[in-house]
């Protein structure tokens, strides 16, 4: 369909720490990948700022040239910087290499540099090049902690060089991620750090009192922002109501927006996605069988008859249940059904905990259990997938549950943040045109399963489309 153009057009500069494909984590990346290409498709310019990480493949970037050679400041030195431009998913890059150890590494984040200064560097060299080249963008939005300072960088610092233009826009996908930063780790990028330790500004209003050294990055970049957004209507209300920035969050109301997120279309299309062994669409739905049997048959789950198969993709963190997602894998195998988990986890012994759960379960023919990150299993679970379960305690948006519904598959939610804004329950009245999964709001088993057995018994009573 033809994309109708807007009338005032922009030049926007995102910038941030994660782009879906080459350097994602969660669902940032995606959200920055999505939300670039919707407004180039609007008609606006629009560039990608981010860190050249080492792993990177280069493979993965087109028309890769070096574009800018030039020092940005760290710490009491200059740090001779390339800026290379390329093209990913068809749309424009900008990547900032440091010539220093920062962004080296086997993956995205955890590298053996310090994390926060490096941001902080990074979020200093994303002005500097703008200032060394003329480039002046109508918006330069920001995303997440680690951009926060650059908010504070722009109106402290650059306005008085030479950008003037710009106006800020921050958003926060996951208000979990404060961005601590100490006033003396603030002044390495070359703002006075102990200016900014008040309660009106930066300073961490969980340690008032006691600590006037912690900032949070994220605070400040609320703080210095023109506008700030979060990732759904929902999680907006809930931020404004508890956590510690609800009062910084207050403050500033009026330039705070919940706006829903959405999943880029043309990365996640079933009916020309590149991973899958058949393509499928509403219209013509039935390459999803043929998705789904070849998972069962790679992995060596049972394929015979028509088994409900339950698919949860997700970092696995506390924030996205994990009690429940170990009581499902139980819970899916009482009820005849099949589970399959693709998760990582960044802590230790919650891999461990799902390293021995694998152990007891993936022997069987009813669940898999693959402790890995990977984009192309991703791309074919949820083709395979009747059922896609996110029963996170908190979730800002969340994706995997659109993601899932654009490839066939049920949701099975709890209700809370963007969950509670995009799904809505078969069985309740109210939501007679919008009803499109099943969804629960306690933090308990029984709450689960509830909502579970009755996605179950739909599929079983041939309610999904395919059966
Ligand atoms: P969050 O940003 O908190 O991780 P979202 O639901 O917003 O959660 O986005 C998660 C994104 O990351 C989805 O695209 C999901 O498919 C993907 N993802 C999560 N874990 C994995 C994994 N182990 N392998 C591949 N993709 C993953």
């Amino acid at each position: 369909a033809e994309i109708e153009k807007d009338s005032n057009l922009m030049h926007i500069i995102h910038i941030t720490a994660e782009m879906a494909p080459i350097a994602k984590v969660g669902g940032l990346g995606d959200v920055v990948t999505g939300l670039a290409r919707a407004c180039l498709s609007r008609g606006h310019t629009v560039d990608i700022m981010l860190p050249f990480y080492e792993c990177i493949q280069k493979q993965e970037i087109s028309d890769l040239a070096l574009i800018t050679t030039y020092n940005s400041y760290h710490d009491g030195n200059w740090v001779a910087t390339n800026a290379y431009h390329g093209v990913v998913s068809s749309i424009p890059v900008i990547f900032i290499e440091p010539s220093n150890q920062f962004f080296k590494g086997k993956n995205v984040y955890g590298g053996s540099y310090n994390e926060l200064e490096a941001y902080l560097f990074f979020s200093r060299a994303c002005l500097e090049w703008m200032q060394v080249t003329g480039v002046q963008p109508d918006i330069i939005h920001v995303h997440e902690w680690q951009i926060g300072a650059l908010p504070l960088l722009y109106w402290d610092m650059y306005q008085s060089l030479s950008l003037k233009k710009p106006r800020i826009v921050l958003t926060i996908h996951n208000m979990e991620h404060y961005g601590e930063c100490r006033q003396e780790q603030l002044s390495k990028c070359g703002l006075d750090g102990s200016i900014y330790a008040s309660v009106e500004k930066a300073i961490d209003d969980r340690t008032i009192g006691h600590n006037p050294e912690r900032l949070s990055l994220l605070k400040g970049g609320i703080v210095y922002s023109n506008a700030v957004v979060t990732v759904s209507p929902t999680y907006l209300k809930e931020t404004l109501c508890s956590g510690w920035l609800a009062s910084v969050l207050i403050t500033h109301r009026d330039k705070y927006f919940g706006i829903l997120n959405g999943i880029d279309t043309v990365i996640w299309n079933p009916a020309t996605d590149a991973f899958l062994p058949a393509k499928f669409h509403a219209q013509k739905p039935e390459g999803k069988k043929i998705c789904k049997y070849y998972i069962q048959k790679g992995l060596g789950l049972k394929s015979e008859g028509t088994v409900p198969l339950v698919v949860c993709i997700t970092r696995l963190v506390a924030q996205k249940g994990l009690h429940l997602i170990t009581h499902t894998i139980k819970r899916a195998e009482e009820l005849g059904g099949q589970m399959i988990l693709l998760g990582n986890s960044p802590v230790h012994w919650v891999q461990k905990d799902f390293e021995d759960l694998a152990n007891l379960h993936n022997k069987g023919t009813s669940t898999r259990i693959l402790l890995m990150y990977s984009e192309e299993l991703s791309h074919m679970l949820y083709a395979a997938a009747d059922i896609v379960l996110v029963p996170s305690i908190y979730e800002p948006c969340g994706l995997a549950q659109m993601i899932g519904m654009r490839y066939g598959a049920v949701p099975v939610v709890r209700k809370t943040g963007g969950l509670a804004d995009t799904v809505f329950d078969m069985d309740d009245p109210s939501n007679h045109e919008k009803a499109n999964g099943f969804v629960f709001e306690g933090i308990d088993e029984g709450s689960l399963n509830w909502a579970l057995d009755r996605a179950f018994r739909h599929f079983i009573g041939s309610k999904f489309c395919l059966h």
